[in-house]
């Protein structure tokens, strides 16, 4: 069995932690992978101080821990209740070792929260899949769409000053669009922009039908998009194409990742913790068990991290990893991917190709390539 030594060649230090304050949504989007959503469980001050204690362990290199807080909908909580949780991480915060982050869907979002979200300096993260005709399956709990609250939520942070992102799930309608999905999104006003080709994860087991074919002819608009579009928003995806290249190009490709993948630990309300993929908080099977590396209010995370070899998905993982990198030509680009993707796809995590892959590594690449020779030929 490999041990400890084998987890930190993939592996390197936790970057991100991930903390569900509340299970709750308050909107019931089609596509959503979260189980417990209609429920209303919620992080206690207890969860949180024991996630602070840890993070102290896992920031003592000086390297900053950024604290992403993702429910449910973690707006759902109440502000109250929210700077209750942020209260423990004070200390570290204004010592520059974690940074808070929040991804939400922005309908919460008032004047009051924007007071609280710069008070405590937190990085915004939106979720929206473009304009009204493709954003039809983000609905709230009646099925009305929500796409006016998300929009007015958004505009409030922009007049605020907020410095916001954007992440769009991209179905079936909005892969036929890049170019005018990516002119609303950057109209705007964010920083960045995230495009999640829609995947099959959590309680989400529907295929959506996306080809790579068209992952491709999508993945080339957004080249060309970005060509035309200069000094707009970051694209995230292709930044970090970018980023490779760069390293690449100067003979430094070996620097690609040199520091591992990010272990992600996610503490969800009660203070239960998986590795490797958030999806799995709050899922198990016979298989596998329930994922859990443990619970932050018995045992650090540090040390959930050092034994994190002997947790069956996380050697699965591993030995996938192994086969990706034997086989896959898109190894030194990609290095692996998400792990939830196998095991909701393929069923188990010592695979290697998924849809995800596919048409968002696999098909990014093959794209520019084709750019690449046409701008070649012409
Ligand atoms: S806003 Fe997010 S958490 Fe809420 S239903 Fe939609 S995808 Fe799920
Ligand atoms: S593209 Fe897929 S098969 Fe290739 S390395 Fe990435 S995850 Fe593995």
């Amino acid at each position: 069995m490999e041990g400890q030594s084998d987890f930190n060649r993939w592996f390197g230090r936790a970057k991100t932690l991930v903390l569900q304050p509340t299970t709750l949504c308050n909107l019931d989007c089609v596509y959503c992978y979260l189980p417990f959503r209609r429920l209303g469980n919620e992080m206690s001050s207890e969860v949180a101080r024991a996630v602070a204690a840890s993070a102290v362990d896992l920031t003592d290199s000086g390297d900053e821990l950024d604290i992403v807080w993702h429910g449910g909908e973690p707006l759902a909580l109440g502000r109250r209740k929210f700077a209750a949780l942020l209260a423990p991480f004070e200390e570290l915060r204004h010592a520059g070792r974690i940074q808070h982050s929040v991804q939400t869907n922005a309908t919460l979002i008032d004047d009051e929260w924007c007071d609280l979200l710069a008070q405590y300096q937190i990085h915004v993260g939106v979720s929206i899949d473009g304009p009204a005709a493709l954003n039809t399956r983000r609905v709230d709990l009646r099925g009305r769409p929500a796409f006016d609250r998300i929009v007015r939520g958004i505009r409030r942070l922009a007049n605020y000053g907020i410095r916001f992102s954007l992440i769009a799930v991209v179905g079936a309608e909005g892969i036929k669009q890049p170019e005018s999905l990516l002119d609303f999104l950057a109209d705007l006003g964010p920083h960045t922009i995230g495009l999640n080709v829609e995947e099959m994860e959590g309680v989400n087991d529907q295929q959506c039908g996306i080809t790579q074919d068209q992952a491709e002819r999508f993945w080339y608009g957004v080249l060309n998009w970005r060509k035309t579009h200069d000094g707009g928003p970051a694209l995230r995806e292709l930044d970090r194409l970018a980023d490779y290249l760069g390293l690449a190009r100067s003979g430094r490709g070996d620097e690609w990742c040199r520091y591992g993948l990010d272990p992600i630990p996610t503490v969800s309300v009660d203070g239960d913790v998986v590795l490797l993929s958030p999806e799995l908080a709050g899922i198990g099977d016979d298989a596998y068990g329930d994922f859990l590396a443990g619970n932050v209010r018995s045992q650090s995370i540090a040390s959930m991290l050092d034994q994190a070899h002997r947790l069956r998905y996380a050697r699965e993982f591993m030995a996938g990893l192994r086969r990706c990198e034997a086989e896959c030509e898109f190894w030194d680009f990609c290095r692996g991917a998400q792990a939830c993707n196998r095991y909701f796809e393929n069923g188990s995590f010592a695979t290697t190709e998924t849809d995800y892959c596919r048409l968002t590594r696999q098909a990014l690449i093959t794209a520019l390539y084709t750019a690449t020779t046409k701008e070649i030929a012409t």
